[in-house]
């Protein structure tokens, strides 16, 4: 597995207090002692990272039979996003900088659910959400519906920079791209591959031999994608990016949670998370939001927290995420067949650990 501990974050007397109340109300567990659950109590802590960056393309992966070329190729669309990311952070630039600069290069890379290669709505439209978080300052920028913006990470950090307005749907977000040229225009066919297609025509096929409300809630991992970005830089900022096309066959104007802040997305002080997976239940969870106040309130270490969400808080299949907290702690949770996910961290003696994943036995 890709985890590693947390050290303890320090909590004030009244947040342990309050800690203390929440434990005994809520009859809290402490986390199983499979280590695929990323239990930070078998785990050594980490010491503190300069910089660290983590990534997915995914919860809704290939099997693990599945032609070994293709394998191949996502994981080197994996480790080139993950230089992309350190190079920036290596270099003294900022986590929300290093957040864009990954999320953007998956995006336009067709291999993933997020802009070029996303997922096709029910009407045969790319319909693309995305978000991202300055952990510093909890500024954040949000887009849904976006049908013509190539990058909708880059949309979502102009809106961030540029307006009080956080969140934009539809012909507001695309009204608000037209102000800033530099945000690239394509045509929504642009978006579409026929690897996309194809599952779209596969999805709305199988509608004909089972019930649209069944299809609509099924998890099936060519349903699913998403890709994101967490990101600690040397100055000590963590940021959040997630962009998504959604799940295929979607009905138009569907959300869902990677634009929604404290579902798919959240940066605080003390942690960054991205999420992928059923949107639905990730929404219902407030995911990303019970996470970080797992580690605000409770004390919990990253890996505590993330596996409390992922293995608790929602069911099997669901999908997973990936936190990273101030300490350069970074969990990889899924409980899904794999994750595509990517991660790396400069300890302070200027030591590098890094490694890509797509399956449990992936491990680097
Ligand atoms: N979470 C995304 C959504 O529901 C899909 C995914 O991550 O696969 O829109």
């Amino acid at each position: 597995m890709l985890l590693y501990a947390a050290g303890m974050l320090r909590t004030s007397p009244w947040s342990v207090l309050y800690a203390l109340a929440l434990l005994a109300a809520a009859s809290l567990g402490a986390c199983g002692t499979n280590p695929t659950r990323g239990n930070a109590s078998t785990q050594a802590p980490a010491p503190k990272a300069t910089w660290a960056l983590a990534l997915h393309g995914g919860a809704g992966t290939l099997d693990k039979d599945a032609d070994p070329a293709l394998l191949k190729a996502y994981e080197a669309a994996l480790a080139s996003a993950l230089r992309t990311g350190t190079t920036i952070l290596s270099q003294g630039g900022s986590a929300l900088a290093a957040c864009e600069a990954v999320v953007r290069e998956l995006e336009d890379n067709e291999l993933f659910n997020a802009g070029r290669g996303a997922a096709i709505n029910e009407q045969g439209v790319v319909e693309l959400d995305a978000a991202i978080m300055d952990g510093s300052t909890e500024h954040y920028g949000a887009v849904t519906g976006v049908t013509t913006v190539r990058n909708p990470v880059s949309l979502a950090r102009t809106l961030m920079q540029q307006q009080r307005f956080r969140m934009l749907a539809g012909q507001g977000a695309e009204a608000f791209a037209n102000d800033y040229p530099v945000l690239q225009r394509v045509p929504n066919a642009w978006f579409i591959t026929p690897r996309r297609l194809r599952m779209l025509q596969d999805e709305l096929a199988s509608r004909t031999s089972r019930s649209h409300a069944a299809s609509v809630q099924s998890t099936a991992p060519s349903r699913l994608g998403t890709v994101g970005c967490v990101a600690l830089d040397s100055a000590g900022n963590l940021a959040a990016a997630t962009s998504t096309g959604g799940i295929t066959g979607k009905p138009a104007g569907r959300v869902g949670d990677a634009p929604l802040i404290g579902s798919g997305t959240l940066a605080t002080r003390l942690v960054a998370i991205s999420c992928t997976g059923s949107g639905e239940q990730f929404i219902r969870v407030g995911a990303a939001r019970v996470l970080a106040q797992r580690i605000e309130l409770l004390g919990e270490s990253v890996h505590e927290a993330a596996s409390h969400v992922i293995f608790e808080k929602l069911a099997k299949d669901d999908g997973g995420l990936i936190a990273l907290s101030a300490d350069g702690s970074i969990a990889m949770p899924y409980s899904t067949t794999g994750m595509y996910r990517a991660w790396a961290r400069e300890q302070s003696n200027g030591s590098v650990q890094s490694g890509v994943a797509i399956f449990e036995e992936s491990t680097p």
